[in-house]
Parts: structure tokens; C-alpha cells; sequence
């Protein structure tokens, strides 16, 4: 249920209905809209009963939310989030970011020499795992701890802002103090204590799709994020298991589309770890952004040969700089 508020309504009235919304055992989460504020009504196992509200001051009218789904729901908030990043970048409709970088930070001189080309090509935010989720034990983990102080170094240097991946608490802890958008991965889309726990932080999130993951699961993984009182999320499609060996994941563009007409976060794609190969990555990107996402995740490395991981799929730093002149001519008015 979501319990809209009158135009005029004053904060004491607002307060009233949380108060009310909390006595019924319930949780309550006030959303400030354009115009007029809304409460969302959640933890409710059943329907509530909308003649509760109807009568206090200040309530103009109460929806019943029909999704499971309800902070993440276009239902409950119709226009589109904007997140406010940190430096004044603004990610969301109409607002297009990319973020670029190596898979993983392996070094100082690596990450600022991609930081650099980067940079140069029209990326806001380089990326770069400290923290490396990866299939086998015996692959490159990353550098941890080291790994963040070298991307603070990337922040000072380059002036980019800093997307990077918590894998678990201990690491979530340590990536917000020094990321502006902590990246929760594929693999960790249903690990509800880190969702809740990210949620938590006032920190922008990017919740990859799981590869296994519906619309809906994602839309519910987002929702815990949410429920703790963050409305900062961007959603990130990066291809789902599938068959065939021309490609590592499936890349499901539905989803922007999709995402939008039943959601109003922004949605961006990293079309990297969905081709596994550096020929795919362009190609898909653009298809992308031709899609109409808010953005894309781009893995860049200057020598890829030599990568410690994802070598495969990421792209020279010219190659980089040519899809970035490609997606501009996809997206009539620039990039904002
Ligand atoms: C990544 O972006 O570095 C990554 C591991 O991606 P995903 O979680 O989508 O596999
Ligand atoms: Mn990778």
C-alpha cells in the first residue's frame, strides 16, 4: 500500500501516518516525490485495510501496491531515481555514464596508466576490483586493501570517481570508505545480509543481475537494498547463463526496456563480462545504448595480454576511445 499525501501536507501530518503505519506493526518508509510525498507501507503480510488512512488529514489517497516488489515498483514512485553521485555526476534518464576500467587493480602503474586513457576518452568513474570474486581459489584474488588506496590514488590523480566490488562484509566495510559506488557482483545478488548491510551505508549501490537471476528476483534483491533506506541504486545487466560457446553469458537487452516500464532506477549494461571476448564487447555495447540504457560497464586494459584476469574481454584503450566516438552518435543531444 502506499499512502499518498496531499500537496499541502505538513511534515506533523506525514509523521501521523508513519506513526499510524508503525502501530499496525508495520514499517513505514516516507518517499519525497516532485510534488507531494508518499509513505510506502512495508512488512505488511497481507493487504491493509486503505479506510486506516483514508480519514487522517493530509492523506489525498491509498494504493494498493500490486507488486512484491514495492520501493523498486514504477507503482510507488512513477518518476525516473537520478542518482547524485559523489563531484555533482548525476547517473539516471537522460544522464549517461560510463564507467572504464581493468578487471582488476593490479598494480599503481596500471591502474593509473588505464585511469589515464580513460579519462581522456570521456569515462566518469574507472572501475577496478580490489576485492575479485572468482570461480577457482587458485585465481587471482586481488590486492585487497592495497587495492583500494591505489584507486583513492586513481581518485586524486585523475579526478574519476571510484565504482569498485564488495564481496563480503569485512570487504564492504572497506570499499565504502573509499568508493563512491559500492558494486555488489553477479555472484552475490541474493546474499541478503550484504544487500541489507549495503543498504545501509548512504552509499550509491550497483547490483549486477545474477546469471541466473528473473527480473523479479533482481527487482526483490534491489528491494533490500532499498528497505533499509537507501534509494541510491542502479541496476546493471551483464548477461545471464546460456547456451552456446560464442559467448561467455547471454546478454538479455530486454531487460532495459523492461527494467524501465516496471521500475524507475536507472539501468546500465556492462556488456564485458557478458561477451568474454574483446571482438563481442563494441558490438554489444552499442546495441546497449541503441537500447536505451543510462549507462555502460566497459572493462579497458592496456595490456591485456597480461591481465590477471579477464584479459580476453578487455578492450585496448583505443578501442575503448572508438566506442566512446561510436555511442556518442547513438545518443542524439550528446551525452546528457
Ligand atoms: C566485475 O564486474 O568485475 C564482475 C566480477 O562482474 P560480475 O559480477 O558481473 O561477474
Ligand atoms: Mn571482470
Amino acid at each position: 500500500m502506499l499512502v499518498v499525501m496531499d500537496k499541502n501536507a505538513t511534515p506533523a501530518q506525514v509523521e501521523a501516518v508513519v506513526a499510524k503505519v508503525e502501530s499496525l506493526g508495520f514499517a513505514a518508509q516516507p518517499m519525497p516525490g516532485g510534488e507531494r510525498v508518499a509513505v510506502a507501507i512495508l512488512r505488511n503480510p497481507g493487504p491493509v485495510d486503505p479506510s486506516l488512512f483514508l480519514d487522517m488529514p493530509g492523506v489525498l489517497q491509498a494504493i494498493p501496491v500490486t507488486r512484491p516488489y514495492k520501493l523498486v515498483s514504477r507503482e510507488v514512485k512513477r518518476e525516473d531515481t537520478i542518482l547524485h553521485l559523489a563531484d555533482g555526476v548525476e547517473l539516471g534518464r537522460g544522464r549517461f555514464v560510463v564507467m572504464a576500467g581493468p578487471c582488476a587493480v593490479e598494480s599503481e602503474i596500471q591502474a593509473l596508466t588505464i585511469a589515464a586513457r580513460v579519462k581522456a576518452s570521456g569515462a566518469q568513474v574507472f572501475r577496478g576490483g580490489a576485492y575479485k570474486p572468482r570461480t577457482s581459489p587458485y585465481s587471482y584474488q586481488g590486492l585487497g586493501k592495497a587495492g583500494l588506496k591505489i584507486l583513492q590514488k586513481v581518485r586524486q590523480e585523475t579526478g574519476l570517481l571510484i565504482v569498485t566490488e564488495a564481496v563480503d562484509h569485512d570487504s564492504l566495510k572497506l570499499v565504502a570508505e573509499y568508493a563512491d559506488i559500492i558494486q555488489i557482483g553477479a555472484r552475490n545478488m541474493q546474499n541478503f545480509t550484504l544487500l541489507r548491510r549495503a543498504g545501509q551505508l548512504g552509499k550509491p549501490v550497483l547490483l549486477k543481475r545474477g546469471m541466473y537471476a528473473t527480473l523479479e528476483e533482481w527487482f526483490m534483491a534491489a528491494e533490500y537494498i532499498m528497505a533499509e533506506g537507501n534509494p541510491q541504486v542502479v541496476l546493471c545487466e551483464r548477461g545471464v547463463r546460456a547456451i552456446g560457446e560464442h559467448a561467455r553469458n547471454l546478454l538479455d537487452l530486454a531487460t532495459v526496456p523492461a527494467v524501465r516500464r516496471e521500475s524507475h532506477l536507472p539501468i546500465m549494461v556492462d556488456p564485458s563480462h557478458a561477451a568474454g571476448r574483446r571482438d563481442l564487447v563494441s558490438p554489444l555495447a552499442r546495441a546497449a545504448v541503441a537500447a536505451g540504457c543510462d549507462g555502460l560497464l566497459i572493462e579497458v586494459h592496456h595490456e591485456p595480454e597480461k591481465a590477471m584476469s579477464d584479459g580476453a574481454q578487455s578492450l585496448y584503450p583505443d578501442q575503448f576511445d572508438q566506442l566512446m566516438r561510436d555511442i556518442q552518435t547513438l545518443r542524439p543531444g550528446g551525452w546528457n
